[in-house]
């Protein structure tokens, strides 16, 4: 079983110092109008869209580019957030909740132009999503939630009856569903791949292997000192997510870090693949610790996701506990080989809504995904660029939003594995 992503067979992901155009080789420049840190989808789209605006830009990625969660997860591209409009509207008010439900339906569209109008060959296919509903109560509500989202956003959702469960996938194991038509599944490696190229034809220096490590203010510019030497910018953008470090001590108190884990199966064929995928669409489900998968692009094998743990446990024994819920919820695989086994890590808010803006240091910042970042990290390093640029796109549904620091932050690795359990407790008790 190997280690890493199944889409960095056909992507590799390490640093190429011998492409003069990226890599450890470059020397750093001195002194630019912006600099990004990270270089996933957030950081390169934001790279893009300053460089064409004519500003200076150096990306900073402390691994290779795409290390972190955008070359890991699982490919799969929609409207949504992880919280119904009614709890945003408890929390924000209805006309907030409506302004952040749109934006999932605005970066939706953005990614999908994106990815149209600039070429970029990523497996994408709008083939729609289906949501399991793992309680018989489930369904009500998907369907509550269908109701408000097809009314107030005007978002294609189709309900699925129990017995109709087996045209989306050869299981027992939901009480009905919904299909979001509009959703997809792509090849997330393959994207990075394109931002990349993007970003570098439009200009941007992408130096991989090279670590912000501190962040000051002088009099007039900041100060940034990295792992290859120090650079002054104008600007900043931290473009992090899961993976911020201590050199943005305000965004890093103010996410929760969650690992997500992966598997691939061997090869199955075309055939047995179709059969246990009539649809071949996208597949999550409303279980606490619920389980998302899907086809591979190629449509030879299953990629499953799902939280093994919490916390970071190591890849060979997440591959047994996913391939437990895999075989769980589609028995008739019997003892299936995985052939990839992987993790990756999420950034989580306190209210599982990404968050946009600047620190109390003018530092800019979009992340915050919660775990559903393909269409709306592209969307949000745009956004966040034009707001370094002052540019009414810059504005979002998120502006009124503060991004609070979360209690015990400290404490919060000693905590995940509990909150674990209580999660696997839970589905037990409330099962099928
Ligand atoms: C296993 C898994 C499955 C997922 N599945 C889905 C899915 O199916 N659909 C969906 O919508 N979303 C999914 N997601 C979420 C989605 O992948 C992320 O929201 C999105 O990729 C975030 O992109 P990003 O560019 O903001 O961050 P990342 O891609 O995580 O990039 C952040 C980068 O910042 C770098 N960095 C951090 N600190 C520094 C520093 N100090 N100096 C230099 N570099 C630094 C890191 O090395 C990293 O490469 C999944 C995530 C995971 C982990």
């Amino acid at each position: 079983m190997k280690q890493s992503p199944w889409w960095w067979d056909s992507v590799p992901r390490t640093p190429r110092p011998a492409d003069n155009s990226v890599g450890a080789t470059l020397a750093l420049p001195t002194d630019i109008d912006v600099l990004v840190v990270g270089a996933g989808f957030t950081g390169l789209t934001t790279a893009m869209t300053l460089a064409r605006a004519g500003r200076s830009v150096a990306v900073l990625e402390k691994e290779a580019a795409g290390y972190g969660a955008s070359t890991r997860n699982g490919g799969m591209i929609g409207s949504g957030h992880r919280v119904a409009f009614t709890e945003v509207a408890r929390q924000y008010g209805e006309d907030v909740a409506e302004a952040v439900l749109g934006e999932g339906k605005l970066a939706l569209s953005y990614t999908t132009d994106l990815i149209e109008e600039e070429n970029i060959e990523c497996d994408f296919v709008r083939c729609g999503r289906f949501r399991g509903a793992w309680r018989a109560q489930d369904y009500d509500a998907i369907a509550r939630e269908a109701d408000i989202l097809r009314a107030k956003l005007g978002v294609p959702i189709e309900m699925v009856a129990k017995a109709d469960v087996h045209k989306e996938v050869a299981t027992d194991a939901y009480h009905g569903g919904c299909v979001y038509l509009e959703h997809g599944g792509l090849h997330p490696a393959k994207l990075h791949h394109g931002l990349l190229r993007i970003a570098r034809d439009a200009g941007a220096g992408v130096f991989e292997q090279t670590e912000v490590l501190r962040i000051r203010h002088d009099e007039t510019k900041y100060v940034v000192e990295t792992t290859r030497g120090v650079i002054r910018a104008g600007e900043i953008v931290m473009a992090t997510n899961g993976y911020t470090t201590a050199a943005a001590p305000q965004m890093k108190r103010s996410l929760i870090p969650i690992a997500s884990y992966m598997i691939a199966t061997e090869p199955l064929g075309r055939d047995i693949v179709d059969a246990l995928f009539p649809s071949k669409r996208m597949i999550v489900e409303t279980r606490s610790r619920h389980c998302y998968y899907r086809p591979s692009p190629d449509g030879e094998r299953i990629l499953l996701g799902a939280r093994a743990a919490l916390n970071h446990i190591n890849t060979a024994r997440s591959g047994l506990i996913l391939k437990d819920l895999l075989t769980g919820i589609l028995p008739q695989l019997g003892d299936v080989k995985i052939s990839h086994s992987w993790l990756g890590t999420l950034g989580f808010t306190k209210d599982h809504l990404p968050r946009i803006g600047r620190d109390n240091d003018g530092v800019f910042y979009a992340m915050g995904y919660s775990g559903s970042g393909v269409a709306m990290a592209p969307y949000l390093g745009w956004r966040v660029a034009n707001k370094v640029l002052g540019r009414a796109e810059g504005n979002t549904g998120f502006d009124p939003m503060d991004f609070p620091r979360v209690a015990f932050h400290p404490f919060i690795p000693l905590g995940l594995p509990f909150v674990n359990l209580w999660y696997r407790w839970k589905d037990i008790v409330e099962g099928s």
